[in-house]
């Protein structure tokens, strides 16, 4: 008898342990494999694309290794007003889709492990010698009516979570849109920064150093705009984060 209720319990145990290792096993948000770490497996996080030597001003990819803090012939001739930016990796697939999916589906699952990712990076970027630590980060901000039909503002998201790692404040209420914008897609760089024109309003009076956060950068017409809004207000740099990077 005790020896069946021994065998009992083994059996049980091992029936435990397998369910933990089961639910231990999650699926590639990418590939779909099995992995058994949350979120992207291995291979994938090692196909996803990098800017290869990015302009310290703007992160766009150049053909060759630029002087330090040097800007690209892009930056020279269009003076974008944010001084740099940190692109964690290219906006190709699968990251597009990681981040569509998040966005318009409002499932974190899909693009945490990216935010997870660069979180690390900038931990490593902040560890440099000589690199400035920002006073405080800022989500662009999104209209409150486009905010009220998406329910959430994944630049606000992405700016708590690093600024809660990497013990930066962040705050929602330095920066406003005071009104909504015509899409951006199909206008040409003079007529996306005309839209945008006087689309933001400093609400607070701003640190020396901001650094936006945002899930992408496309042309940099948005960042610009803040980042001249900003200026105009006060502050002395404003750098720019995002998960990704539009390649040209
Ligand atoms: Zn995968
Ligand atoms: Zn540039």
């Amino acid at each position: 008898m005790i020896k069946g209720l021994t065998a009992l319990s083994t059996l049980l145990s091992h029936r435990v342990n397998c369910i933990i290792q089961e639910t231990r096993t999650t699926t590639c948000v990418a590939c779909l494999d099995k992995t058994h770490q949350p979120g992207l497996c291995t291979p994938c996080q090692r196909s996803l694309e990098t800017a290869q030597h990015p302009c310290f001003q703007c992160g766009l990819p150049m053909p060759r290794r630029l002087g330090p803090e040097t800007p690209c012939g892009d930056c020279l001739r269009h003076h974008p007003a944010f001084d740099h930016t940190q692109a964690g990796w290219l906006y190709r697939f699968p990251i597009d889709a990681l981040i569509t999916r998040y966005k318009y589906g409002k499932d974190r699952s899909f693009a945490w492990p990216l935010v997870q990712l660069m979180g690390e990076q900038l931990r490593a970027y902040l560890a440099e010698p000589d690199t400035p630590r920002p006073d405080l980060l800022v989500p662009v901000p999104m209209h409150p009516r486009k905010q009220r039909q998406r329910g959430f503002n994944q630049a606000e998201d992405i700016a708590e979570y690093w600024g809660r790692t990497l013990g930066i404040p962040w705050s929602a209420e330095h920066l406003h849109r005071s009104r909504a914008t015509a899409a951006q897609s199909g206008l040409d760089r003079k007529s996306r920064r005309r839209n945008l024109r006087q689309a933001f309003v400093v609400s607070r009076p701003p640190p020396a150093h901001i650094t936006l956060v945002d899930d992408v950068m496309t042309t940099g017409s948005t960042a610009h705009e803040i980042a001249s809004t900003f200026k105009a207000a006060g502050a002395k740099r404003v750098d720019v984060w995002v998960l990704a990077r539009t390649p040209p």
